[in-house]
């Protein structure tokens, strides 16, 4: 059985005081949960410290990004890396963010070195892939995602990435109101499921939490969770409304 997992990017947004007063929502509503639902919030790095200090054991804190340099210390300014992360209590680390390939030109290469600097420091990383909508008016989404996901994890045995959360993140979808159908999200899970069954052994990929991010809202989220394959949602837009994302919580459980 896997554990729905919901979970929170918050990107560049909040000053600190708004940061700190919509973390102790969250917190408090994970205090509440019970254990059949994992809840993570990623706030901005510098907040990072902060809230891992203060988190519940019920609410996981998340990098947005990592270094996927080999080395844990070293000159390379502005970068932080999964070691640091974890002696500071941050459990997960999203990589491979649409918005960190478009401004930042990461590729399923670099992507695959942060995956595995993670591994490397015990942090679980949260692996996001998807199509953009020409890819999909293509008809090319699985090619692309398969894609995405088979050089990305290149080179891991199944033993390795035994952390490993994926999201599937239509790109079209993130932050535009327009979601993917229930269909449409739940047939790209199975694929990657599937594929993770042919690249590695059915009980590992029956494992993996895959999620879906892209306007996931209180209002869609019941159906979308609901999917076979669908084990949890990356959020970002919701995440940043105590309600909305409580709600999102509610519908997962
Ligand atoms: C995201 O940024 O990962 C995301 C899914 O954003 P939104 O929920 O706003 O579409």
């Amino acid at each position: 059985m896997r554990k729905k997992l919901i979970a929170g990017n918050w990107k560049m947004n909040l000053l600190q005081a708004e940061a700190q007063s919509l973390f102790n929502s969250i917190n408090k509503v994970a205090l509440d949960s019970n254990e059949s639902l994992d809840i993570m919030i990623a706030p901005p790095a510098p907040y990072l410290a902060l809230f891992a200090s203060q988190s519940s054991t019920r609410l996981g804190i998340s990098a947005q990004d990592v270094s996927g340099r080999e080395a844990s210390q070293g000159a390379y300014t502005g970068e932080y890396s999964a070691a640091m992360l974890r002696s500071m209590g941050v459990k997960y680390a999203i990589v491979g963010h649409s918005e960190r390939r478009t401004y930042h030109g990461e590729t399923d290469e670099t992507i695959g070195k942060k995956i595995a600097a993670c591994l490397k420091a015990d942090v679980i990383p949260v692996y996001c892939c998807g199509e953009i909508l020409a890819e999909r008016e293509a008809g090319k989404h699985f090619e692309v995602v398969s894609t995405q996901v088979r050089t990305a994890l290149k080179g891991f045995d199944e033993k390795e990435l035994s952390l490993l959360v994926v999201a599937y993140e239509p790109v079209w979808a993130i932050g535009t109101g327009k979601t993917a159908s229930n269909d449409e999200a739940q047939e790209m899970h199975l694929a990657i499921r599937e594929l993770l069954t042919g690249l590695y052994s059915k009980e590992f990929a029956k494992g993996v939490r895959i999620l879906y991010g892209g306007s996931m809202k209180p209002q869609n989220a019941a159906q979308l969770l609901e999917q076979p394959d669908i084990d949890g949602g990356l959020i970002g837009g919701a995440s940043l409304v105590a309600a909305d994302f409580t709600a999102i919580i509610e519908a997962a459980r």
